[in-house]
């Protein structure tokens, strides 16, 4: 009986997390999931993250595989819903793991995994990772840190099944090092990764102020009809929007305040930007990202742009 109760309960606790996926039609055969515009949690699974699938006459395309192998896999019984076709490609649009930890599931299903030059760079197999820090064991099963199949340096051009994906990076340093943008013509759809944030504020940790406001402008400028952020709901034309005002605001006003001398120690308090305090993860966020762009916005000549 004893053993029974305890087989019992170690079954309940290899049980997958489930994630609720549902998908969302945005364009006639691309698709997208939502996450919450959190931090990563054990209560969100780490579902705080956007990813997004085309259907094409040949197979799917996904874009970033999301935060862990069971999310991956939750989202490829939805895509068989749909079509029961073969996932041939993910495209990975930059190196933070919230959006890649799904690629060994599409892996052991033979899809071909492209990214930017920064994953092959910083992604190494074996190596420990935030989601895994914060997950825990029992989310995180399954979950195989592995390498891309094919690295795209500055733009390639990926057709599948007559449908095109215009795959890019669009400045040297935006959110990352390294961050791909997917563009479908035919569709008028952009998958802007990390590059576009909605309903909650974004991180400069890894980026820059300057180059992240040039790729906002850049990706204005494909005038795309539908424009999918890494995170966040917003997917209209004018999504780009908000972290752009964001951005916008605090170069104003921290250019304001080295013009009158204020220091490093003094920038975080001057540069408080009230009015994005009911924003989600503004307290996590707002006073690393002033940190780091009067650091960057101190070395910065107007004139280089
Ligand atoms: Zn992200």
């Amino acid at each position: 009986m004893k053993s029974m109760i305890v087989l019992c309960l170690s079954f309940l606790t290899l049980q997958a997390y489930e994630y609720h996926l549902k998908p969302v039609e945005l364009a006639k055969d691309v698709y997208c999931f939502f996450g919450a515009p959190e931090n990563i949690s054990k209560e969100n699974g780490g579902n705080m993250v956007n990813t997004c699938f085309v259907k094409t006459k040949e197979g799917f395309v996904v874009i970033d595989s999301g935060p862990t192998f069971g999310y991956a896999k939750q989202v490829y019984a939805q895509m068989q819903e749909i079509a029961k076709l073969p996932v041939k490609f993910v495209i990975t649009t930059h190196d933070h793991d919230d959006h890649w930890l799904g690629n060994s599931f599409y892996k052991s299903k033979g899809a071909l995994l492209m990214g930017p030059k920064t994953y092959e760079q910083n992604v190494v197999p074996g190596m420990s990772t935030r989601m895994e820090e914060s997950l825990g064991k029992e989310i995180y099963a399954g979950t195989q840190v592995v390498k891309l199949d094919s690295v795209v340096e500055q733009k390639y051009d990926l057709t599948l099944g007559d449908t095109v994906f215009e795959i890019k990076q669009l400045v040297d340093q935006a959110h990352t090092k390294g961050d791909l943008v997917v563009y479908l013509p035919q569709k008028k759809v952009l998958f802007a990764g990390d590059l576009v944030f909605n309903n909650r504020l974004s991180s400069l940790r890894d980026g820059s102020i300057i180059g992240s406001l040039k790729a906002l402008d850049l990706i204005d400028s494909f005038q795309a009809d539908v424009i999918v952020g890494g995170h966040g709901y917003a997917t209209d034309a004018n999504a780009t929007q908000s972290f752009k005002r964001y951005l916008v605001e605090m170069k104003k006003q921290i250019l304001e305040a080295l013009d009158e001398d204020v220091s490093i120690d003094e920038i975080t308090k001057r540069v408080v930007m009230p009015e994005y305090k009911d924003t989600n993860l503004y307290d996590v966020l707002h006073r690393r990202n002033v940190f780091d762009a009067y650091t960057e916005l101190e070395m910065y000549d107007g004139d280089e742009e």
